[in-house]
């Protein structure tokens, strides 16, 4: 999804009254009726109103709805990025946006800059697109969608990110430094590095593959278990060492899926993130250990703290992790690992991201959806999220 910052200095301060008004608006309704923009709004002059509604839907900000009640408006993901972007640039998080440097199918990240021209991440959650694999399921769920719960599950799955973020780098974790939130937005440090999965040799892979271990278990002595462990998500830096060495400095991204090792599935997430490790570096670097494990149970006997709880207890509830967590897995939300299952199934390389809005083109491939689902848990046909833009 493209974000074009270009009109964000052309709006003024009673465009944004109006964009706030809509969003405060869409929180109960579906489609946000004229009046109630104009009333909560309240802006100086009466008729300022259409024009400003007139200017923020010429840009794609707020789109009009015809109903059969009433017409009205909602907010788009465009209005929405506007919001996020306009609170960070006035909290001096955020000064310009740069290039876009990732499509997920739940997020889209851009390079931005601060005040002072450090590089920073931008990643907007965006929980509502459609992911194609999921397509027949999708048709129903557009049928009920409601418009405000893409907007409630982006900003949640941003908040967790966050906050999982900063917990793990208080505690010394190698993660980007966490440096702001705002609606379904996270801003973060940059790390000046490639995805593991673009990395194709490694000098010395027994001790990258001993180090990514050995963080599966220390996330687990901290009460976590990452939940979407794979290749995208680490990011290996090569720092230079005289003669000529390098070393090999991975950072872990992407925790909307982070789980607790009181979860009643933790055992097999925790499992599936060593799987993936193993999994790769054995096709990718053909390294294998004769070791097994580890093991949830063991990594948990010492526990060093729970981070986990400590989360819990500060800006993302227990409440939030619950519907965040339930709405992942109705709309097949299932991070990266769905990626990789599909390059098994297919073998084709480098298929990285690919994203379709387009509902119409695309079949069901109702076989290939239950591989990751956790055996104990129901058998949910992973409905899929949806979005209009
Ligand atoms: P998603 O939830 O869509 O998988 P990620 O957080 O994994 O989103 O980010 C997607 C991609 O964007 C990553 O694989 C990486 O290439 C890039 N990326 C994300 N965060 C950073 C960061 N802090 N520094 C550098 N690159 C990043
Ligand atoms: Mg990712």
């Amino acid at each position: 999804m493209k974000l074009n910052v270009k009109n964000i200095r052309y709006l003024g301060p009673d465009d944004w009254r109006v964009l706030t008004a809509t969003e405060m608006g869409s929180r109960n309704h579906e489609v946000v009726p004229t009046p109630l923009i104009s009333q909560i709004a309240a802006l100086r002059s009466g008729n300022g109103v259409h024009k400003c509604i007139s200017n923020l839907a010429k840009i794609g900000l707020i789109a009009k709805v015809r109903n059969a009640k009433y017409d009205g408006y909602r907010l788009t993901y465009g209005g929405l990025d506007y919001l996020a972007l306009h609170t960070h640039t006035k909290a001096s998080t955020v000064f310009s946006v740069g290039n876009q440097i990732g499509v997920g199918k739940e997020s889209d990240i851009f390079v931005c800059a601060s005040e002072t021209g450090r590089q920073q991440v931008l990643k907007i959650h965006r929980l509502g697109r459609i992911s194609f694999r999921t397509v027949k399921a999708n048709r129903d769920y557009l049928r009920n969608r409601s418009s405000a719960s893409w907007m409630y599950m982006s900003r949640l799955a941003a908040l967790k990110e966050f906050e999982f973020m900063k917990a793990l780098r208080r505690e010394g974790f190698p993660v980007p430094e966490p440096l702001g939130q705002n609606r379904h937005t996270v801003i973060m440090g940059l790390i000046n590095a490639f995805p593991l999965r673009q990395i194709s040799a490694v000098g010395d892979p027994a001790s990258l593959y001993a180090e990514l271990l050995s963080l599966i278990v220390r996330f687990a002595q901290y009460g976590l278990i990452h939940g979407d462990f794979n290749e995208f998500n680490i990011l290996v830096e090569e720092k230079p060492e005289g003669d000529d060495q390098v070393t090999l400095v991975p950072t872990v991204i992407d925790f909307p899926q982070m789980v607790s090792i009181s979860h009643a599935n933790a055992e097999y997430y925790f499992d599936r993130d060593v799987t993936c490790i193993k999994r790769f570096f054995d096709r990718k670097f053909g390294f294998t250990s004769d070791e097994p494990g580890p093991f949830l149970k063991e990594s948990t006997k010492k526990l060093v703290k729970r981070l986990d709880v400590e989360v819990e207890a500060s800006g993302f509830s227990k409440k939030m992790a619950k519907e965040l967590a339930n709405y992942m897995k109705e709309h097949g939300v299932d991070g990266d690992t769905d990626e990789i299952e599909r390059d098994d199934e297919e073998e084709e390389e480098d298929d990285d991201e690919q994203v379709e809005d387009d509902v119409a083109d695309e079949t069901p491939e109702d076989d290939q959806q239950s591989t990751a689902e956790p055996p104990s848990e129901p058998d949910v046909t992973p409905s899929a999220i949806a979005s209009q833009m």
